[in-house]
């Protein structure tokens, strides 16, 4: 029989009702003749509550015990909707990431999947039986109970079903599909029906919150195809899978954009081997994610850096810095409200003209690039973070995505 792999999100399963609706789903999947595992997240915002309630007792909590608290939410909605499934007159079996067999390295509150043992799961699938299994979680070497980050669950889907050959993993989430751009920003944004798994990454890592950028890597390590779809409706939603020659390759497919950069800029590094490897390598040391990189013609024998950080990092990042300027004897400046738009497309590749097409859009709409970065297949600049919505809205229409 062949085995489908399905993860709900928080929303999906955001009260008891809704708990019985994915119940009715993952019956009626099994009733058309699959094995049925079902991943869960968290119930509604039972993360961000179980986190409020962690810092109001301690500004850092240890991370092992954060690991164990935040465990307990998709827990709670496994163990809830195996009773629906129950009361539907099918057989279910909850399983925690731990008892589901997901291994994974020892970095509590973002740890990776290193493998996952399926043998309990075959076991239970073989018996008849619907598998619910907690995500975002996993046991890590040392048998601590760890979690993948937030958005985690959409990994630990991936992940199972990569192990058990799945046919396909549907992903339930309250939107209907990846959209050409945020359809709270852009109200003619429409929904992709195919997109390639490098397109997504790139959709991922620049913003798009759909799902978490870990879970795409994997799908494309293992050649797992991706069904992004509502939770709400029966419609099909966006199919995500490897390149091929009957997907559309726009150009420019979507749009996509963040609000929440931070642009560090040193002054007057000395311009010698090794400043770049020091600075960046204590970033590194501090736990600061480094986004995006310039570095400037140097001048008299020094040269200016400026990079982008995610705002959470920003503390982090001031605190290193005030140690290497200090060391270094130069100093930086803080730009701190910035955001970043980024068009990406499979068909930019072969395609001369667009990045220039992108800046011309934006300097129409008179807005100043800080900073450009790309790929083969992605344009990014960021920008003042007031102007992001004016941004995305005016290069959704210049590439005529509505
Ligand atoms: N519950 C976790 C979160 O809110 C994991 C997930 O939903 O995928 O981030
Ligand atoms: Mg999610």
């Amino acid at each position: 029989m062949p085995v489908i792999v399905q993860k709900y999100g928080g929303t999906s399963v955001g009260d008891t009702g809704r708990i019985k609706n994915v119940a009715r789903r993952i019956c009626a999947t099994q009733d058309e003749g699959y094995q049925v595992v079902a991943v869960v997240s968290a119930m509604g915002d039972a993360t961000d509550e179980l986190l409020r309630m962690a810092h109001e007792i301690s500004a850092e909590p240890p991370e092992r015990e954060l690991d164990v608290l935040l465990s307990n939410g998709e827990r709670i909605s496994v163990a809830l909707l195996a009773m629906a499934i129950h009361e539907m007159g099918h057989r279910a079996v909850s399983l925690s990431g731990r008892q589901a067999g997901i291994q994974t390295n020892t970095v509590f509150t973002k740890a990776r999947i290193t493998g996952v043992e399926t043998g309990r799961l075959r076991e239970e699938l073989d018996n008849g039986k619907i598998v619910l299994v907690a995500g975002f979680q996993g046991v890590s070497v040392d048998e601590d109970i760890t979690t993948l980050g937030r958005g985690g669950s959409d990994t630990t889907a991936v992940a199972i079903a990569a192990a058990l050959g799945a046919e396909e993993c549907e992903i339930y989430t309250d939107v209907d599909g990846v959209y050409t751009a945020d359809p709270r920003v852009v109200g003619l944004a429409r929904k992709l029906d195919t997109v390639s798994y490098q397109e997504m990454l790139e959709m991922a890592a620049t913003g798009a919150e759909v799902l978490m950028l870990r879970s795409v890597e994997y799908a494309q390590k293992y050649k797992v195809t991706l069904h992004v779809r509502s939770s709400f409706t029966d419609e099909a939603g966006t199919w995500i899978r490897e390149e091929d020659e009957s997907m559309e390759k726009a150009v420019v497919s979507a749009v996509s954009h963040t609000t929440d950069e931070s642009k560090l800029t040193l002054l007057r590094l000395p311009d010698r081997p090794g400043v770049a490897a020091t600075v960046f390598g204590d970033l590194a040391e501090a736990g600061v994610n480094v986004d995006m990189i310039i570095q400037n013609v140097s001048e008299q024998g020094t040269t200016d850096i400026s990079f982008t950080v995610v705002q959470a990092d920003l503390p982090a990042a001031q605190q290193a810095l005030d140690r290497i300027t200090d060391e270094l004897g130069v100093a930086y400046i803080i730009g701190e409200q910035m955001g970043k738009v980024s068009i990406i497309g499979a068909g930019m590749k072969s395609y001369p003209g667009v990045a220039a097409k992108m800046f011309k859009t934006l300097a129409d709409a008179s807005i100043n690039i800080e900073m450009i970065s790309t790929s083969s297949i992605k344009v990014s600049c960021v920008i003042e973070r007031d102007q992001v919505e004016k941004a995305v809205r005016a290069l959704h229409e210049a590439f005529n995505l509505g």
